[in-house]
C-alpha cells in the first residue's frame, strides 16, 4: 500500500503543500529529510542533477529556502522536521488538530441534532422506536 508524502509550507496562510516526494516511507522521504535540514545539500540548479521525487523536493526547498516546514501525508499526519521552524511548526499543526477537531465535533453536534429531530418527529407521529 502507497501513502503520499508531502512538504507542507507553515509560513503561508494557508499553508503550501509541496508537489509529492515520495509514494511510500523510505529513501526518498529520507533524501527530502536530509536536503531539509541540511545534511545534504539542495543543487543550485536541481533539474540538472536531479529527477523524479528528490527533484520535487529540491525545487520545493529551493522556493521555502528559511520557511518552517513540515512532512505531511496524504492523511494529514505531520512530522516536525530538526531544525525547520520547529516551535512555530508545532504550534502550526496544534492549530491544524484543534480546527480538524472543531470540525468533527460540529459534525457530531449535527449528527445529534438530526437524532433529536428524528426523535421529535417519531413522537410527533406516534411511530414506534427502531429495534435493531
Ligand atoms: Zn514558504
Amino acid at each position: 500500500m502507497s501513502t503520499s508524502f508531502y512538504f507542507e509550507c507553515l509560513d503561508h496562510q494557508p499553508s503550501i503543500t509541496s508537489d509529492e516526494i515520495s509514494q511510500h516511507d523510505d529513501h526518498h522521504v529520507q533524501a527530502a529529510i536530509r536536503m531539509a535540514t541540511g545534511a545534504d545539500p539542495i543543487p543550485d540548479d536541481p533539474y540538472e542533477v536531479l529527477q523524479g521525487f528528490e527533484l520535487e523536493a529540491a525545487v520545493f526547498l529551493r522556493q521555502h529556502p528559511d520557511c518552517p516546514l513540515v512532512l505531511i501525508d496524504e492523511y494529514g499526519n505531520r512530522r516536525l522536521i530538526p531544525g525547520r521552524g520547529e516551535d512555530k511548526a508545532r504550534a502550526a499543526v496544534e492549530r491544524a488538530i484543534a480546527f480538524q477537531e472543531a470540525q468533527q465535533g460540529r459534525f457530531e453536534e449535527k449528527a445529534a441534532d438530526a437524532d433529536r429531530r428524528a426523535a421529535a418527529m417519531k413522537a410527533l407521529l406516534g411511530l414506534p422506536e427502531m429495534t435493531p
